[in-house]
């Protein structure tokens, strides 16, 4: 039983590869001491890598099959209505359910998944998708000094798409209000489990990973400054600790460049396997019933069965060979531009989102997820649009999410391995306090 705090800070998006690059450089001496003293190592996000399905496994410790969220857009197949999942789909209790149930004081500032907030032992601040700190924060007294410290949930990331200069701006801003607002309570009072996210890292690598790896004098010292910032910030919070405090530092998958992005639902019309009922197709409702698939973001393919389909055309004996058929032609997909591969692996959605149940009682009629995972060679981020008049783009993303190149950092070396997945980290964490 842990009676010495743990405090995890989470930092979206970033890649061991990267955290490697700058402690061969001699810089971010606080996160390298900790790392020294116990492990730094890489460790796999889930399939598809996106942050509130990774963070969701990390607060409860088990895949997104078992937690429910698997994606941040979702489908609603009898009304092919959209929705966004949050924490109330969550069908497994999280790290800080468990711990206020065994009586421990836990803080949580801005971890996804957060939203809408439940009663806990401490305080919690919902992370992105909440929609604001009124809704987003429990307990409710907390809220007017949220307001005072004019602390924000996320960045404006609308501004990446007009003023690049403001963007990298509020990228501190932001960080600067939430390092001061967790410092303020990570001194408040004496908290058995301390998690604080930072996600300005992933909004930043989105939008600039690219002239960082090509080495563009100016994003080097932007980089410099933003990390050196969460370096001084993870030193603080050791200074302020018990010297055996746990820490676990972690991200929620890596990152690489983007190459192109390719619109799958471009490729299904291109194939004759989409169809619409609206010249500029915007939503779900405009998928015509003659349409045998469509695709949600990333790589998510739907069949458009019937039965479980609003407008579901294709038979149950139809199915697996359109699957089969769709996977051949998805691994021939070329890049439009230089010819090469997009797609790498096919998988069948049962194979990612239910490996318990036995093939032969697999029935799709009654599955959420999608029938097919197509996942791209690093580069290529798979749009789920309705409607995009190309098969690919360059648009003003220049990062992608990776499943692998994620990190983990604790001065608990058994905790990091026991650990190669996010999602191990967050039952490890668990088990720190059974
Ligand atoms: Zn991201």
């Amino acid at each position: 039983m842990s009676l010495t705090p743990v405090i995890v800070i989470a930092l979206d998006g970033v890649p061991f590869s990267l955290l490697r690059y700058y402690f061969e450089r001699g810089k971010m001496s606080c996160i390298k001491q900790l790392a020294d003293r116990g492990a730094f190592k890489e460790i796999v996000s889930v399939q598809p890598p996106l942050s509130a399905p990774a963070w969701a496994s990390f607060l409860t410790g088990v895949a997104p099959h078992e937690h429910g969220i698997l994606s941040f857009t979702e489908r609603d197949a009898r009304s092919l209505n959209w929705y966004t999942p949050n924490a109330a789909h969550l069908r497994q209790p999280t790290l800080l359910q468990k711990l206020s149930d065994k009586g421990r004081r836990v803080f949580s500032m801005n971890i996804p998944v957060t939203y809408p907030p439940v009663e806990i032992n401490g305080i919690s601040i919902c992370g992105f998708l909440g929609p604001d700190l009124e809704r987003g924060v429990y307990p409710t007294s907390e809220i007017s000094f949220l307001k005072n410290k004019a602390y924000r949930i996320d960045s404006d990331v609308n501004l990446a798409k007009t003023d690049m200069a403001a963007f990298l701006e509020d990228l501190h801003v932001v960080l600067d209000r939430r390092v001061d607002t967790a410092r303020y309570y990570a001194l408040r009072e004496r908290w058995d489990l301390f998690m604080v996210h930072i996600m300005e890292t992933d909004r930043l690598h989105h939008f600039t990973f690219e002239s960082f790896h090509r080495g563009d004098p100016d994003m080097l010292h932007f980089y410099d400054a933003l990390y050196g910032k969460i370096d001084r910030f993870v030193g603080w919070m050791i200074d302020h600790h018990p010297p055996d405090s746990r820490f676990v530092l972690l991200s929620d998958h890596g990152f690489t460049v983007l190459k192109r992005e390719i619109y799958l639902n471009h490729w299904l019309w291109q194939q004759g396997y989409l169809r619409f009922t609206h010249p500029s197709p915007a939503n779900l409702h405009h998928i015509h019933p003659d349409s045998r698939a469509y695709s949600l973001y990333p790589g998510r393919i739907f069949i458009n069965l019937r039965g479980r389909e609003k407008n579901g055309r294709v038979t149950l004996e139809a199915y697996d060979s359109l699957r089969r058929e769709l996977t051949e032609r998805l691994l021939a997909l070329r890049d439009p531009i230089d010819g090469a591969p997009v797609i790498k692996r096919v998988l069948r959605g049962e194979d990612v989102y239910a490996p318990h149940i036995p093939a032969k009682a697999h029935n799709p009629h009654y599955v959420s997820y999608p029938d097919l995972l197509a996942l791209p060679y690093n580069g290529y981020d798979l749009k789920g649009v309705l409607w995009y008049r190309e098969l690919s783009a360059k648009t003003v993303y220049t990062g992608m999410h990776s499943f692998d190149d994620a990190f983990l950092i604790s001065n608990d070396k058994s905790l990091a391995e026991r650990s190669t997945s996010i999602t191990d980290v967050g039952r490890e964490v668990a088990a720190l306090f059974a």
